[in-house]
């Protein structure tokens, strides 16, 4: 079964509710959007595997969308255009889109095309946790084999906690991590008092971070979503 949630922007409802109705009967979940300041929120606090994205929204060009969401995320986004959007198309695949759907298309082409995103998707995954023993990002490496961090060739010494949320950020760079998820994966559990934790041991991770290399900001805060560790 598939497990994948896809985030449908959409301002059309009828187009939203083909494309819904469509992606329930495949086995998908799903998030809506049907405007592109929505879209944005939903992209970073629900971290979708594939966006679909209308190009013609009613708040921004759907250009401007892919441009945010690239600005912190590889999440795959497919465009969706209608032939009058010809050279929108175009500028969409420049800035960033995966693959596109023109208008009108049929539910099986939409499904083909997830399929073969999804493909993608998976063979870039399998490639990451082969040739990633040691994670580079500016002048922070992480030797995940040996258990060690290097910022400027110099060893961080991190408590056991901060080195684990600094692997869990590093393994997911560019990506917006929930305060709910880090909180599960560190601790298993997702409490008030995890949460209020969290800020304890990011704040001193942070404070490592910084005082070893003062020229790169390593770590973005999502008030009220989570954090994020911006590829430098
Ligand atoms: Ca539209």
């Amino acid at each position: 079964m598939n497990k994948q949630t896809i985030l449908v922007v959409e301002d059309d409802t009828s187009v939203k509710n083909l494309i819904t109705t469509t992606l329930k009967a495949s086995g998908y979940k799903y998030v809506t959007a049907s405007n592109g300041t929505t879209a944005i929120i939903e992209a970073s606090s629900h971290n979708p595997d594939i966006v679909l994205l209308d190009l013609g929204l009613p708040d921004m060009d759907g250009i401007e969308v892919i441009n945010k969401i690239r600005s912190w995320s590889l999440m795959p986004i497919i465009v969706i255009s209608a032939r009058s959007e010809d050279n929108d198309k175009i500028a969409a695949l420049d800035a960033g889109a995966d693959d596109y759907l023109t208008k009108p298309f049929s539910v099986e082409e939409l499904l083909a095309r997830l399929r073969v995103t999804i493909r993608r998707l998976s063979m870039m995954n399998t490639d990451a946790s082969v040739n990633n023993s040691v994670f580079e990002n500016g002048a922070l490496r992480v030797d995940y084999a040996a258990g060690c961090v290097y910022v400027n060739d110099a060893e961080l010494h991190l408590t056991p906690i901060e080195y684990k949320l600094l692997c869990l950020l590093c393994q997911n760079v560019g990506k917006v991590l929930t305060h709910t998820l880090i909180t599960q994966k560190i601790w298993g559990s997702s409490w008030d008092n995890d949460i209020a934790s969290l800020r304890v041991f990011m704040a001193t991770l942070r404070k490592k971070l910084e005082k070893a290399d003062n020229s790169a900001q390593y770590i973005q805060t999502h008030i009220g979503v989570g954090y994020r560790m911006i590829k430098v």
